[in-house]
């Protein structure tokens, strides 16, 4: 019912040379797609991007939006840009922005609220550090986290986002959660967005991120509450970004 999305997060990689033998790959390999398919790219990419996927069914999207809509924010890239950029989703509250930057929920749940208001998707992810899952809060931090931005949205605001779960200590660790665990923490999203909206339960995506590979791939989104991933390093190389697609 709900369509697989697999979403490409480039993190800080890639130039221009580089991005467009990528695009220019991926494009090749699939003239028609099985799933949605996105690239989120550096935000001076994007236009790049734009340029090559046009057309395509391939989309792009940005890393981080600013939690305001214009004016004296020097360094921050609004919605309404990344909108005017053709972008139709936006990572927001990524765990290297939430530690490196101190992104707080409070500050997400506006950058997601801005997201919104300019019809883009926000890609919230969330996700707990090892020393949480051994002190068993795992539930309880990520249900904090997306609780944090639910509080902010209406119902239908609700159904646009996606989430993307992805385990702190899986994340370009080579170290992935199993099918089962992952499956778990879905659902336990599953059931909060119910408890929010029974129709945003049923329509938002919830992927899975962290070292997912085309090799565990096939197992992670053949799980109910599985719908898709966000896949970092796995994603710079067409061959191997391909792979996962060919597994949604
Ligand atoms: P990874 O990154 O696939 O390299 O673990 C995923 C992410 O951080 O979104």
């Amino acid at each position: 019912m709900r369509t697989k999305l697999i979403a490409g997060n480039w993190k800080m990689n890639g130039s221009f040379e580089s991005n467009g033998a990528l695009l220019r790959a991926l494009k090749e390999q699939w003239p028609t797609l099985p799933c949605d398919v996105l690239v989120c790219a550096p935000a001076v990419y994007l236009a790049q991007c734009r340029a090559e996927l046009a057309g395509t069914g391939i989309g792009w999207g940005a890393q981080d939006v600013s939690a305001h809509t214009a004016g004296a924010y020097t360094g921050e890239v609004a919605a309404a840009m990344l909108a005017d950029v053709g972008c139709s989703h936006v990572i927001v509250g990524h765990s290297e922005p939430r530690s490196y930057h101190g992104h707080s929920d409070a500050l997400i749940a506006q950058k997601c609220l801005r997201a919104l208001e300019s019809s883009l998707a926000p890609i919230l992810c969330v996700g707990e550090t090892l020393a949480e899952r051994d002190a068993g809060l795992t539930n309880a931090v990520v249900m904090r986290q997306l609780g944090a931005v639910l509080e902010m949205l209406t119902p239908r605001q609700a159904a646009q986002l996606v989430v993307a779960y992805e385990p702190v200590w899986a994340i370009g660790t080579g170290r992935t959660a199993t099918p089962d665990m992952a499956q778990e923490v879905h659902a336990t999203l599953r059931r909060q967005l119910h408890a929010f909206s029974p129709d945003a339960a049923a329509t938002v995506r919830i992927l899975y991120g962290g070292s997912m590979k085309p090799d565990n791939a096939p197992a992670l989104m053949a799980m109910p509450d599985i719908d898709g991933g966000l896949i970092g390093g796995a994603s710079l190389q067409a061959d191997s970004f391909s792979a996962i697609i060919r597994a949604a």
